[in-house]
């Protein structure tokens, strides 16, 4: 017989908590009466678990009320019992002003509405006390009488039996459950309510502990982003916007409202002379410079206007009214120019500028109207330094077109508007054919089949050459290994443009396509630049040629003989082959000094052991003579023009070099 907690091993939860643990003492033997017994105890218990556990602002009325409601429901059944069995006797309406007293103790317990720890301790000590004296002593003894009835007693004898029955050490062991009860009672609520204050601060704790930490949380995030936020459109030399800030301004400019055609300009400005701040006072001070140069402008700007700094000593300023764009600009280089010491000096710089006004036709998005500004300055600067240069509207034309055209050939290449057509090398004396140089064409979905004249020049020195020569090298690779498997061995040369060849992934990404086409040997893969990329930076380009020839692939220098090589450059460069530009041997006929210098680079790739091949052979007699100066390799319009893929091996089959070339004892 034990109050009980009954906690989960685990957790801190209850299952269940019995204030007032059943007990076989307590049975009758009257089946309907211990059962609704039962249902009461079972109704205090929840009271007390309900009291125990809730939250003060939640009452324990409704228990209390179901409590009454089961009890007054139960005293009818049982005042019914009795009465049938034991008529008119005063132990039963002795037992009804029990029954009755109850209700009234407990009506008046919620009439009073205490919610205070004391009246509430007290109530439970109440009503288990009552419950247990009652169904123990009361109950007990008229189940006696009412079963001493029903086997043949008397109504007095039954009593008496009832006392025998209870009397002696049965009431010494009732008075000593009623005393275990009612203790259990008070310490399992107190221990249980201070177990539930304790989870409840528990909790209370937990949940200030997070809110803390969400808000500190919070704090350094806010933090974070307004320092991401910063870094990326803001400058911290100078406190400008950077770039993307700028590039912001112009988008919001351009989709808050419809703006006049011209109404606004963009500037792009550059420091002239601010290299010599940087070498004299020092990467710091020339930095403190810029700090305070930019915060005079941002006085000397006009309302509505924006100043970012967008790299080293460039800045873009946008003018909301292009109508002040010339005294904006005069403005800022009268601020330029005023003295400002840095390191006990004296120092002021002025600027070049490049102005595009807009929106113009078909141009509305801020990167490109940077990029237009930014080729406006150039060309400021290139005229006269401390300048500025508007771009016209025939510049912006053209620089549409150009901008259409790029489109179109990304939009081209994936399309597969491109062609590559093969134009034939051969040695003039055997006949043999050496290989092919593969040269692209471009199937234009209006204007035709068009030569690289039409589009190449435009976009030679604008990144989408490489997507040009990576398609070329792609479709180049492609085509050998369809060869290979129709047993035609050749190898091809493609054309390659500086900007490509210099490009710093360019060897990684040439490894990387030839590793799409492991049947076919890099050694069959021959790239051509022309002689003046090569010019440009001699280590970096002879860097670039030599891995690229551990990959296995050769190199040619094209139109050799316009980029003037010096000797000892021709010596150091590791190509394998000069190709002799076509201007030479057109002119040679009739041009003595052309003759010469064809001489030359002939003996000059003999002494320096390259393989030469000449070209623009159109006629026989430009054969004759290359063939007599020592040059049998060729190739040219007298020899083929440049044909698609399938015409070549029927080109191959049916070629034989005219009779005056013809020595097949040739050995180069
Ligand atoms: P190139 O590399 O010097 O190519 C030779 C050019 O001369 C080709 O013009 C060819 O058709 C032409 N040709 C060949 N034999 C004769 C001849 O006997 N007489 C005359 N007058 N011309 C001859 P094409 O195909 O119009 O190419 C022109 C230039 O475009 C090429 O000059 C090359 O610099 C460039 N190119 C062609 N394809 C590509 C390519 O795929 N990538 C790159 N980057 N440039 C290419
Ligand atoms: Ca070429
Ligand atoms: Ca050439």
């Amino acid at each position: 017989m034990v109050a009980a907690m009954l906690v989960s091993e685990n957790t801190t939860e209850p299952l269940t908590f019995e204030i007032f643990p059943w007990n076989h003492n307590f049975e009758t033997g009257i089946e309907v009466i211990d059962s609704q017994h039962k249902k009461l105890v079972e109704i205090l218990n929840r009271l007390a678990w309900h009291f125990a556990s809730s939250h003060s602002d939640v009452s324990c009325d409704h228990v209390l009320d179901e409590l009454l409601e089961y009890a007054k429901f139960h005293f009818a059944e049982e005042e019914q019992i009795w009465n049938s069995r034991l008529p008119e006797q005063t132990v039963v309406s002795n037992h009804q002003e029990c029954h009755q007293l109850f209700v009234e103790t407990i009506r008046q317990y919620q009439a009073s509405q205490s919610d205070d720890e004391e009246v509430l301790a007290d109530l439970f000590d109440y009503l288990t006390r009552w419950l247990a004296f009652h169904i123990l002593e009361s109950d007990r003894r008229m189940a006696l009488m009412v079963s001493a009835v029903s086997s043949g007693m008397s109504p007095d004898q039954a009593r008496r039996h009832a006392d025998e029955q209870l009397g002696g050490p049965v009431a010494v062991l009732v008075s000593a459950l009623l005393e275990i009860y009612n203790k259990l009672a008070g310490s399992t609520i107190q221990l249980m309510r201070e177990k539930m204050a304790r989870k409840r601060a528990e909790e209370e704790l937990e949940k200030v502990r997070q809110a803390r930490l969400d808000e500190a949380l919070e704090q350094q995030a806010s933090e974070y982003r307004q320092q991401l936020e910063f870094l990326a459109y803001y400058d911290s030399v100078t406190g400008l916007e950077n770039r993307n800030g700028i590039v912001r301004q112009i988008n919001t400019l351009l989709e808050s409202a419809r703006l006049p055609c011209g109404s606004a300009a963009l500037i792009s400005l550059d420091l002239d002379n601010f290299l010599e701040v940087n070498t004299r006072f020092g990467e710091e001070s020339a930095d403190r410079f810029l700090g305070i140069l930019a915060r005079r402008w941002l006085d000397a700007l006009f309302p509505g206007g924006a100043l970012a700094r967008v790299s080293g000593d460039e800045f873009v300023v946008l003018v909301r009214d292009s109508a002040q764009v010339q005294t904006q600009l005069d403005a800022l280089q009268l601020t330029a120019g005023q003295p400002c010491s840095i390191n006990g000096s004296t120092v002021s710089v002025q600027f070049s500028a490049g102005v595009v006004l807009f929106p113009h036709e078909g141009i509305n998005d801020a990167d490109t109207l940077l990029r237009q500004a930014d080729h406006t300055l150039f060309r400021a600067k290139q005229e006269a330094r401390g300048s500025w240069l508007f771009m016209d509207a025939e510049e912006q034309l053209q620089y549409k077109a150009r901008q259409q055209l790029f489109d179109e050939i990304r939009k081209g290449l994936p399309d597969n508007q491109f062609r590559l057509y093969y134009q034939p090398k051969v040695n003039m004396c055997t006949g043999e054919l050496i290989g092919v140089e593969a040269l692209i064409r471009w199937q234009h979905p209006e204007r035709g089949l068009l030569a690289p004249g039409h589009f190449l020049p435009a976009v030679e020195h604008h990144p989408v050459i490489m997507d040009i020569g990576e398609w070329v090298i792609r479709e180049a690779l492609t085509q050998l290994q369809r060869w290979d498997r129709e047993d035609i061995e050749l190898s091809v040369g493609v054309n390659i443009a500086a900007l490509h060849l210099r490009h710093s992934s360019f060897v990684e990404r040439l490894a990387n396509l030839l590793d799409e086409f492991p049947e076919v040997a890099p050694q069959r893969l021959d790239l051509e630049i022309l002689e003046t990329a090569a010019l440009g930076e001699l280590d970096k380009a002879t860097e670039t040629i030599q891995r690229c020839t551990a990959l296995g692939v050769s190199f040619s220098l094209d139109d050799f003989g316009t980029g003037y090589s010096s000797l000892s450059y021709l010596k150091n460069l590791p190509v394998d082959t000069l190709k002799i530009d076509q201007g030479f041997v057109r002119d040679s006929l009739d041009n003595g000094s052309d003759i010469s210098i064809l001489k030359g680079i002939i003996s000059l790739s003999q002494a320096f052991n390259h393989c030469v091949i000449a070209e623009g052979v159109e006629t026989l007699e430009h054969g004759n003579l290359l063939i007599s100066l020592g040059c049998c390799y060729a190739q040219g319009y007298a020899i083929a023009r440049p044909m698609p893929a399938d015409a070549l091996p029927e080109w191959q089959q049916s070629w034989v070099p005219p009779a005056p070339w013809y020595d097949p004892s040739c050995q180069t």
